[in-house]
């Protein structure tokens, strides 16, 4: 099972329900933390959380709202006994700004980490794998994508209806490798399909843009940002974000099965229902997560 923690939901102005942005997947041994707001560590403590289990960190950009809680939740690591490498990945600029942040606060010694700048499939393994696409947010920022691996299973239909019988010869095909029998080819994506593959996306700051609905299509969950409103679409643009309108538009036109809504600008903490009303005009499994909320997928 995947575990999605929100631990921040807010823009860059905090609020006194929502802090900064970030988020924490957990599968299989795996704590990926999304971002890193300003106070992140402190809502690791109120779930009980403890961050030394964290293996990667993705960033999507460097603004101060979802980067602003490294310095303090490094250190914390390096005093609890952190003993792992710790991966961080970001889109180009990263490891600069890394620098920069370990210069102003100090460097960390206790434990080794890398820090990457990616695009494209940048981690994979037997069970998931990880992908970055560029955004349009003013400064280098990456959208995500962890996709949990399905199984190959033979579709025993097919088999029936081109009287191919069962057997060893079968192996390459539950490889997803094409296979010839008594002369005959045998297409391994004409007899198999995927099953329990699950994919989620993060678009986090960005503004609407070409590369977002081929990015996330058919993501079982799409987190999505929604920093505004659709009348306010204009200032959308200007300040490089995404209104809840556009959020619906991209979960629809990309035919995911589930948008959660964050990234909540303070300006509507008092009618939260205006965001979520317009992504579910537009597209119905819309949900607005609040902080410290965990999502099964
Ligand atoms: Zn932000
Ligand atoms: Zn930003």
């Amino acid at each position: 099972m995947i575990k999605l923690t929100f631990l921040g939901t807010s823009d860059s102005v905090p609020s006194a329900e929502r802090n900064h942005t970030s988020i924490l997947l957990t599968y299989e041994g795996e704590n990926i933390l999304i971002d890193c707001g300003e106070g992140t560590q402190r809502q690791f403590r109120k779930l009980g959380l403890n961050p030394c289990k964290i293996t990667k960190i993705l960033l999507t950009h460097r603004h101060a709202d979802h980067s602003l809680g490294l310095p303090g939740l490094l250190k914390t690591m390096a005093l609890t006994g952190y003993n792992k490498t710790l991966e961080i990945y970001g889109p180009n600029g990263t490891k600069i700004f890394m620098e920069n942040l370990f210069r102003t606060f100090g460097k960390i010694e206790e434990y080794k980490m890398n820090i990457h700048e990616v695009s494209g499939r940048f981690f994979e393994n037997k069970n998931f794998f990880l992908e970055a696409e560029r955004m349009t947010h003013g400064v280098p920022c990456n959208a995500y994508l962890f996709v949990k691996k399905g199984q190959i299973r033979i579709d025993k239909s097919k088999l029936k209806k081109y009287k191919l019988p069962e057997g060893i010869h079968l192996r390459d095909l539950k490889l997803g490798k094409n296979i010839r029998y008594k002369g005959r080819i045998f297409k391994a994506k004409d007899f198999t399909f995927v099953e329990n593959g699950k994919k989620i996306s993060f678009v986090l700051d960005t503004s609407e843009n070409k590369n977002i609905v081929p990015l996330v299509k058919n993501s079982d969950v799409l987190v999505c940002e929604a920093s505004f409103s659709s009348d306010m679409e204009k200032k959308a643009r200007e300040f490089h974000h995404l209104t809840s309108k556009q959020a619906g538009e991209i979960a629809k036109k990309s035919k995911s099965k589930k948008l959660l809504l964050t990234h909540l600008s303070q300006r509507f903490e008092k009618k939260k229902e205006i965001i979520l009303k317009e992504a579910r005009k537009i597209f119905k499994n819309s949900h607005l997560v609040k902080d410290l909320e965990v999502v099964e997928v």
